[in-house]
């Protein structure tokens, strides 16, 4: 399988800096175009595409240079190369590093979460906003599922659980099994 490392840059913006791999590099483009102004997806607002955004840059005057074929089938490392070589995390649009731990990865999950929080309630919200009726479908059918309470042995629905929890006789059964 070959991977390519690419590198996204733009004459005028020396800042905007982005190094990525994929495996067709055309079709990367456009995903990339389409991440960009497709607000469901959570990459929305990714550095890069805010940046593009922010500067109301037209996509399509974005640059995509091919800096490296390769038939490593982990092409990670290399890109994390080409990461280090470009400084393109601290001096760039790129987020996290390409070779990390799955412990460094969900730390920077976490700060991401963290440093964009107003933005992805904001998401949140529009989301349901834009889904009410689906959501209130789905939360209607998820209320008819049979639940069944494993201390009382009281089979009832997912609505009405929570009255059971608080029921005298499953606070009983829960000193009781103490
Ligand atoms: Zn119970």
């Amino acid at each position: 399988m070959i991977h390519f490392i690419y590198r996204i840059t733009h004459q005028h913006y020396p800042n905007l800096n982005y190094i990525g791999s994929c495996k067709d590099l055309d079709r990367r483009r456009r995903e990339h175009k389409s991440v960009c102004y497709n607000e469901k997806r959570i990459e929305y607002n990714y550095k890069l595409y805010l940046f593009i955004r922010n500067n109301e840059i037209n996509f399509d005057t974005l640059e995509f240079k091919m800096l490296k074929k390769t038939k490593m089938n982990e092409p990670r490392r290399l890109e994390q190369w080409y990461i280090n070589k470009h400084n393109s995390i601290e001096n760039g649009l790129n987020t996290y590093n390409a070779h990390i731990t799955l412990e460094q990865y969900k730390k920077c999950q976490k700060d991401y979460r963290e440093a964009n929080i107003e933005q992805l309630n904001e998401y949140n919200r529009k989301y349901r906003e834009a889904n009410i009726e689906q959501l209130k479908e789905y939360k209607k059918e998820y209320n008819k599922i049979t639940w069944t309470c494993i201390l009382c042995h009281t089979t009832t629905t997912k609505h009405c659980k929570s009255r059971h929890i608080k029921s005298m006789k499953h606070q009983k059964n829960i000193h009781q099994n103490l």
